[in-house]
């Protein structure tokens, strides 16, 4: 099984979930940019934190055979603050960048005015780049939620295909499939999308642009979730192309109209696991 995570913070994950993805079949992912749980209070905390998504962070999954590439965005949580919206001006400036595939995660949190305008400037620095976005959607109020989303994406003008709107499940599905725009899961332990429930509406409502990630965090999460999400597919009687469309050719479908995936061999692909033990930087280095 191969597989693309399309939306997981490894900036919060240690190096055994590097090893343990690698071993299930992880070989590349996109890790977005979301708020960190400690309310950051300037701008600087952002360029540094965006810094590390596009260099530390991807030159860490390399060690480990795992292609790295990211998303960058003001937060939905963190629009509220007049402290962090200056952050909207330098996107630009990240936008342009090598291994960034999407303006992300951008959305809503509590549906606030400042949240309505971070938003919208962001659909437009997307469309004006050319490149998809990653809207994310409540967590409360959830349906509601997500209609006043679509609303949003249609008002900017972006196309359809270039929109993956995330945290689905059963109750929202419906209308983003409607809309013509990705649609994606997030898969957790214990709340919110399990396994049994995203393979009912793979049988449901079919494979096409459907993204399934693990969305592991600094909460309670689990990194090997697409690939459990895989094994139940099987077992459920998909076939093994059903399970690559899935968890492969759907994100880089959708990612690679950034223009900008790299999924060629690592150097020392083959070798990664040998090699990595030995590395100075991540192994002897921390001594
Ligand atoms: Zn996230």
């Amino acid at each position: 099984m191969r597989i693309f995570d399309p939306h997981i913070h490894m900036t919060s994950r240690t190096t055994d979930d590097y090893e343990a993805m690698f071993e299930a079949g992880v070989r590349a992912l996109v890790e977005p940019a979301f708020w960190l749980g400690q309310p950051r209070t300037g701008v600087g905390s952002f360029t540094d934190y965006f810094d590390a998504l596009i260099g530390w962070e991807r030159f860490r999954a390399a060690q480990f055979g795992i292609r790295h590439h990211c998303t960058i965005a003001l937060n939905p949580k963190e629009a509220n603050d007049p402290r962090c919206t200056p952050v909207l001006d330098i996107l630009p400036r990240y936008l342009a960048k090598d291994g960034v595939v999407a303006v992300g995660e951008v959305g809503y949190d509590s549906m606030t005015p400042a949240e309505d305008e971070a938003f919208a400037r962001q659909m437009q620095l997307a469309i004006e780049h050319e490149l998809p976005a990653l809207v994310h959607t409540p967590h409360r109020d959830k349906l509601a939620g997500t209609r006043r989303t679509l609303d949003v994406v249609k008002e900017s003008g972006i196309a359809p295909e270039f929109v993956a709107v995330d945290h689905l499940n059963e109750m929202t599905v419906g209308v983003v499939k409607e809309s013509g725009c990705w649609m994606g899961f997030s898969i957790y332990p214990d709340t919110k999308m399990d396994e049994a429930r995203m393979v009912a509406i793979l049988k449901e409502y079919g494979t096409d642009k459907v993204l399934v990630n693990s969305a592991a965090d600094w909460g309670r999460s689990d990194p090997l979730k697409t690939y459990r999400t895989g094994t139940q597919m099987l077992e459920a009687g998909f076939s093994e192309s059903d399970v690559d469309k899935v968890l492969w050719q759907n994100p880089v479908e959708f990612y690679g109209q950034s223009g900008r995936l790299v999924l060629d061999e690592l150097p020392g692909f083959e070798a990664s696991a040998e090699t990595f033990q030995g590395n100075s930087v991540l192994r002897g280095g921390r001594q």
